[in-house]
């Protein structure tokens, strides 16, 4: 069926004669065969999101309905690429047809042509359903790729092949009760805009560890958590997600860029690539898929790269893989949603931002979480979720920062000021928050001692005090502080210089284990008590600071993991260190 254009709008597209089309739908406009779906019907009258450049439409051209919502395609080859916001491969389109993307170009998301090693795990006369896993690829030397049977599938293996496949051909036959025989192959295509399926949620009660200690002892997130990051410019952010993406417990990364400038998405598609996986000594790639934006690709192809990301994270996630999701940033993405609500002519809410802002945050965010996969067997997997809000001028009052801080359960609040003072990460330790903190709190504890959270309890509230006294100093001179609270001051300083600060760059500091974390936290507040102790006892402030081991302290964290044991001896030499400054003739018990 075809309808006819009346009017161009930018990237908005409305047709007439399109009564038999639907919402959602994809369409062809023009000769040009440009890329759209249908975000509104109104009668026959449809509104087309044009995913290319719209210039020299007019009214009076064609428009074609495919019938099908967009969709992605999965399966081998989706490691290592880098595509649009609507999942065309960028690589294979500038071998095809150099660096600028024109306009109606056909290629296919997943290579047709490579051929894969596909190695069955299931055999003939298996029973299967949708979600099992009947064969394995090596994707990279990273990721074993599962292929897994679609939904909709469900019977008796009647014949499974051995060799070298292409994502088209034919793997498996899968015969059902009803005697049809159904192939399967190792391409699937998923609609992008609803979540792909599994068993049940779980609770978010896993730790995702990140070996950035900031992140971990303060404001943790779990596996299958919802995080924002707000990124003001020369924050840390881009380390930040580097540091993540590098060390934290996931399988697989899905990165999602939607740049303001050209050039900041130039710099990911530029800088990703380089990143060496520590884990395994390859790179990066080797277990990432990059979705990239650019401002000067159509704002339309912004808006849907969120939702191609997450079904990409959720296909990996089918697999039994813990998947992190990274979309940077969630606010350019807002914007293209505000651009395609203002050329529909709807009613503006909060700056301008479409009403329904909040629930289309909230769907995207809603599709994280840790689940129990489809199949036979109980496969658990998660996709951990951590969006980018970059706020005009950093005020997060603004409406795409609440939106999202009212989904997500953990806040790190990357703070201009403490990167212009050099405390990196520059995580700001007291407007951060994790909701999962309580929840995690047991499987943190498990992984290091019992008083991990007594620790981690006590040291925030030495940062709070800190800045309580750092209020007072400012009024009336730090002379007005008890020797005690100097003590405080002290620790609190400790604690952000020998403990917070983390170096990205430096061999060892760039990722600390939970069980090495604890012992360095215990090594500042074992000082800190111990010294108060001997205060009371009579011993002088001032001695009591200059206690040798306290340069170890500061030291700990470039002691390598390996070596960490030789931090449990540091303890002894706090005690014994700190006990000689209390004055010998007033022991209680002489
Ligand atoms: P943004 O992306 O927010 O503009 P970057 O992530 O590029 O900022 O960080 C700016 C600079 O800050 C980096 O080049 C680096 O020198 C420094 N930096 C940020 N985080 C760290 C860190 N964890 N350790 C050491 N240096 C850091």
């Amino acid at each position: 069926m075809q309808g006819r254009i009346e009017k161009v709008s930018g990237p908005l597209v409305v047709a007439s004669g399109m009564a038999d089309a639907k919402m959602y739908d994809v369409v062809r406009v023009s000769e040009k065969r440009l890329i759209g779906e249908i975000i509104e019907m109104r009668g026959d009258k449809a509104s087309i999101q044009v995913y290319e450049e719209t210039a020299g439409l007019g009214p009076g051209e064609m428009v074609e309905s495919t019938g099908e919502p967009l969709s992605v395609e999965l399966g081998p080859g989706l490691i290592e690429a880098i595509y649009d916001g609507i999942q065309r491969p960028l690589t294979e389109i500038r071998a095809k047809v150099g660096d600028r993307i024109t306009r109606g170009v056909e290629v296919s998301s997943l290579n047709t042509e490579k051929k894969w090693a596909f190695k069955p795990v299931k055999q003939k006369g298996d029973a299967v359903v949708p979600g099992d896993i009947i064969g394995t690829v090596q994707e990279t030397p990273v990721v074993e790729h599962r292929i897994m049977v679609p939904v909709g599938t469900e019977g008796t293996i009647e014949e499974i092949f051995e060799g070298d496949f292409t994502v088209i051909e034919t793997v498996c036959r899968v015969k059902t009760d009803d005697g049809e025989i159904k192939d399967v192959i190792m391409r699937q295509k998923t609609p992008v805009r609803i979540g792909r399926k599994y068993k049940t949620k779980l609770s978010p009660e896993v730790p995702m560890v990140t070996g950035q200690r900031v992140i971990d002892t303060f404001f943790p997130i779990s596996k299958g958590g919802t995080a924002a990051v707000p990124g003001p410019f020369g924050s840390g952010k881009t380390v930040v997600q580097h540091q993540l993406a590098k060390w934290a417990d996931a399988d697989i990364i899905v990165y999602v860029g939607c740049g303001e400038r050209g050039n900041e998405m130039t710099d990911v598609l530029m800088e990703f690539p380089e990143l060496k996986d520590p884990k395994t000594g390859e790179a990066l790639m080797k277990r990432t898929v990059l979705i990239a934006n650019t401002s000067d690709m159509p704002v339309a192809a912004r808006e849907a790269s969120i939702y191609t990301g997450i079904t990409i994270a959720e296909y990996f996630r089918d697999m039994g893989y813990s998947v992190a999701i990274m979309a940077d940033s969630t606010s350019r993405w807002a914007e293209a949603l505000r651009e395609m609500s203002g050329r529909l002519e709807e009613m503006p809410g909060e700056e301008g931002y479409p009403a329904y802002l909040s629930s289309r945050l909230a769907e995207f965010y809603e599709r994280a979480g840790r689940v129990l996969c489809l199949g036979s067997d109980e496969r658990e997997a998660a996709i951990t979720a951590i969006g980018a809000v970059s706020p005009p001028g950093g005020d997060i009052s603004e409406p795409v920062s609440q939106g999202t801080l009212r989904i997500v359960k953990v806040f790190w609040g990357l703070d201009a000021a403490l990167a212009y003072r050099r405390h990196f990460p520059a995580i700001n330790w007291l407007n951060s928050y994790s909701l999962y903190t309580d929840r995690l709190s047991k499987a943190m504890g498990d992984a290091t001692e019992e008083n991990w959270n007594d620790l981690r309890r006590e040291a925030m509230g030495l940062l709070q005090k800190e800045a309580e006294l750092e209020e007072i100093v400012r009024l009336v001179g730090v002379d007005a502080l008890s020797l005690e609270d100097r003590l405080v001051m002290e620790t609190a300083r400790s604690i952000r210089e020998d403990y917070l600060h983390q170096n990205a760059f430096h061999e060892v500091d760039t990722f600390t284990s939970l069980e090495k974390q604890y012992k360095m936290m215990n090594l500042i507040l074992t000082f800190h008590n111990e010294a108060q102790a001997a205060f009371r006892e009579g011993a002088e402030f001032e001695d009591l600071l200059k206690v040798p081991v306290r340069e170890k302290i500061g030291r700990a964290k470039y002691v390598s993991e390996e070596r960490m044991a030789e931090l449990d001896e540091l303890i002894q030499e706090i005690k014994d260190q700190v006990s000689e400054q209390i004055p010998k003739g007033d022991l209680p018990y002489a």
